[in-house]
Formats: structure tokens, sequence, C-alpha cells
């Protein structure tokens, strides 16, 4: 009796969770020291300079002492890198870090957070190939990574034959070729104008289709490809104009042309027969960065929502106290928690898995970049109007979000690729297993 009624009258409420800047997780104490510094990084640094840029024209954001310029001397003194590779970190915790890392970058600004990963991209690969000497030929510059071309934009993720349209007999060999002979890669064409970083590049990666000796296809009419290193200061390199273009605008994109330029094959890393695996890998690592950075944005958009509805007053109240606004920040809370767990998984699973595949990371890429779209748009809609203008940060976010659904691959090739791969591996069903 005395309990039931201590019960009735008790006003005691459960306390409000714990939640870490990120949200709903319990991260370690390195782990939130990490994060703390790189959002500090992120707030002081990435935002202000990712929306000084993105106001200027793509010519005017890459001249001499820019915010652009300002951004990257700022990360490199600060020892601010996309690459967390580490011998003593076991790769599990590694791949954790880098999401934690990676998010808040994201969170700072998607367009800087794909240029630094871009500037890192060939040293990783250097690294990942074990070879020593691009490990340094790369080691501080700004890098690129080289796969898309005018003519050759989904096809050169498509990575079987039987993929190819019924009436197609044969692969795409783009506008980018390499040629190798008595040991030097002699590579001739363009890439598409959307390179990330290709108009500051100093060294890039070049993912392109080779021909050994036999021509550039295989009996099936598959090509056959490489994967190199190329310096870009050499002989028979030049620049394209920077890309105006919708959102990611603090990110440099343009094409690279290749004159008949020469490197040896040892700058490959990977070639003939192991060619479809290394670019297997290396997209698998862009497609999981991609989940992790746009998770960042997303939050990003989330808190900006969430600032608003508590200023902004309507019918009476502020939207923070309308059951409807409520049940709108709900479905973006959710969203923003589920492109994380998504993003940390695909991450997990790449560093991990004995074999990994771009199909299943391009999964996890559509999930978080169409995820991100939905919340960043949800955001903008929230401040009414105001989402439109200038004045207020949604539209860019919006902008930055809309891009990254083309970005890496286009989102419903990925999409149909995901169920492909399902087809390959459960070609028996999995009813029963
Ligand atoms: C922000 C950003 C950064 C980028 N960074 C880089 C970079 O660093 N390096 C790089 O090399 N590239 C980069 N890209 C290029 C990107 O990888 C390509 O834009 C992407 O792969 C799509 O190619 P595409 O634009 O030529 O479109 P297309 O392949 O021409 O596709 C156009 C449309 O056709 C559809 N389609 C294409 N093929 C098929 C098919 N087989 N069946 C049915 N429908 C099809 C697609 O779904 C799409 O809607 C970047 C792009 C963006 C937007």
């Amino acid at each position: 009796m005395t309990q039931r009624k201590d019960a009735a009258t008790s006003s005691v409420r459960p306390g409000l969770p714990y939640v870490e800047q990120s949200g709903f997780e319990i991260l370690g104490d390195e782990e939130r020291a990490i994060q703390q510094a790189m959002h500090k990084f992120a707030r002081e640094v990435m935002r202000p300079a990712g929306i000084a840029i993105d106001r200027l024209s793509a010519e005017e954001a890459i001249a001499p002492g820019s915010p652009y310029w300002e951004f990257m001397a700022t990360a490199a003194s600060s020892g601010i890198e996309f690459d967390a590779t580490s011998d003593d970190v076991p790769p599990r915790e590694l791949a954790r870090i880098q999401a934690i890392v990676v998010e808040e970058f994201g969170w700072g600004d998607a367009g800087l957070a794909v240029s630094l990963a871009a500037a890192a991209f060939p040293n990783m690969m250097a690294k990942r190939a074990g070879n020593q000497e691009l490990v340094e030929l790369t080691a501080g510059k700004i890098g690129a990574w080289v796969a898309s071309q005018p003519d050759r934009g989904s096809d050169g993720t498509m990575l079987y034959p039987a993929e190819r349209h019924a009436l197609a007999p044969q692969g795409n060999k783009g506008n980018l070729t390499a040629k190798i002979s008595g040991g030097d890669i002699v590579i001739n064409g363009q890439s598409s104008a959307w390179v990330s970083n290709g108009p500051v590049a100093q060294v890039a990666i070049l993912s392109i289709v080779a021909d050994y000796g036999e021509g550039f296809f295989d009996g099936e009419g598959h090509p056959h490809g490489i994967e190199v290193i190329v310096p870009l200061d050499l002989p028979g390199v030049s620049h394209g104009k920077p890309l105006e273009k919708l959102g990611k605008r603090a990110l440099p994109q343009g094409e690279l042309y290749f004159d008949d330029v020469r490197v040896p094959v040892r700058y490959a890393v990977s070639l003939g027969e192991d060619y479809w695996h290394g670019h297997a890998s290396t997209w698998s690592t862009a497609g999981v960065a991609m989940g992790q950075l746009m998770t960042g944005l997303a939050r990003g958009a989330f808190e900006y929502a969430l600032e608003y509805v508590h200023e902004r007053r309507q019918g009476g109240a502020l939207l923070a106290e309308h059951q409807m606004v409520q049940s709108r920040l709900g479905a973006m809370a959710r969203k923003v928690e589920m492109m994380r767990a998504v993003a940390r998984r695909a991450a997990e699973y790449t560093a991990l898995s004995p074999a990994k595949h771009p199909y299943y990371t391009g999964g996890s890429k559509v999930t978080c970049t169409d995820l991100a779209f939905e919340v960043a748009d949800e955001a903008l809609q929230l401040f009414g109007g105001y989402g439109l203008t200038r004045e207020y940060p949604m539209e860019k976010l919006f902008r930055d979000a809309r891009a990254a659904r083309i970005e890496d691959g286009e989102n419903h090739l990925l999409n149909m690729k995901f169920g492909y791969l399902n087809t390959l591996l459960y070609q028996g069903g999995r009813v029963g297993a």
C-alpha cells in the first residue's frame, strides 16, 4: 500500500541520457580526446574556411593566398591528416578511430574533407602496396585519384563482364589509357572534370585501362587495367581549369591531361592479373570514407535545425514545442544514428575482411549519402524560407549533400551493384542457410 502511494506521488523522473559529441554512444577516453581535438579543428578551421571558399568562383578559390590554401597550410602545420594508418593500433580500433575522425571532418566541411582525403589517397595506396619508394614519393604532397573520364563514368565501376548491356560487344576503355612496354608505362589522354583536387594536385593515383602488348581487352571483351602513381610535375602533364559546380565548392575539381607521360613499371601499385583486386580495394577505401564524412554533414545539418527550432516561434510556441516538429526531429536523429552505424560497420568490415568488396561499401555509401541528403533537405525545410537564403547555412549543406549522391559512384548504379553482388553471393538463395 505504502509502496503504491510512493510510486504514484513520486516526482523523480528518469534523467536525460548520456550522450557524446556524436550522440548516443560510449567512446573510450582516447577516442573522446581524438574526437574533441578533431571537432575543434572542424569548428574553428574547416567550417569557416568551407563557407568562405563556397562563395568564391572556382578560379578565386584556388588563387594564391585564398582561404583554400590557408586551410591546407593550417591542416599541414596542425598535423591534421586523413590517413589513420598505424602499425601500433589494431585494425578494428583503427577503423573506429578513422570513422570518428572523418565524421568530424565531414561535420566541418564535406568538400574540404574530400580534398584532405584525396590529398592523402596516393600515399595511402602506396602504403597498402608496401612500396616504400612510392610512399616517399607521395608523402606530404597533395594527391588525387583519377578514375573517371569524359566517356567513362559509371562504366569505370564495372568489375565483371556480365554487367555490360547485352548489346555491348566489349567494355569501355575511356579517354585515358596506358601502354606498358620495355619497363615503362606510357600514359595518354584525359580524366573527367570531376577529379577531386585535379587543379591543385601534385601526385595522382590513376586507375585506368591498359594494354600490356595484346590490346586493351581480354577474351570476354573486358578491359585490362593498371593502378599507377604519377608525379604531376612530369613532362606531358597539364591541369584543366577548376570546375564551377553546385555543391562541395570548397573541393577543387578539374581535368588532368596526359600527353605521352612515361613512368617506370615499378610505379604501378596493381597491374596485370592483380589490377581488378587493386582497383576494388582502392575503391572500397574511398566508399567507406564517403559514408563517414556524410554522417558528419548530416549531424551538422541536424544540429543547426535543433538550434533553430529553439529560437523560432510559430503557432504561439517555439517550433521545438510542437509535436509535429519533434516527430520530424526524431526522424532526422534516427537517420543520423543509422548512417553512423552503417558507416562504422563498413569501415570495420573493410579493415578486417580477408576479401572486402566495393559493391558492399558502395551499398553503404548509398545508404549514408541518400540519408544525408534527406536530413539536409528536412533541416532546410525546418528553417522555412530562411533555409533557402545564404544568410543561413542550410542551402550550402543541401548543395554539398546533393553532390555526394553522384560522387564516388552514382547512387542508382551503386544500389544496383549491391543487389548484383547479393545475387552472385547467394546464387542458390539463402533460405535455410
Ligand atoms: C563531388 C564529386 C567528386 C568526384 N571525385 C572524383 C575523383 O576524385 N576522381 C574521379 O575519377 N572521379 C570523381 N568523380 C566522378 C564520379 O565518380 C562520377 O561522376 C560518377 O562515377 C558518375 O559518372 P558520370 O558523372 O560520368 O555519370 P554517368 O556514368 O554518365 O551516369 C549518368 C546517369 O546514367 C545512369 N547510368 C550509367 N550507367 C548506367 C548503366 N549501366 N545502366 C543504367 N543506368 C546507367 C546513372 O545512374 C546516372 O544517373 C567525382 C564526382 C563528384 C560529383
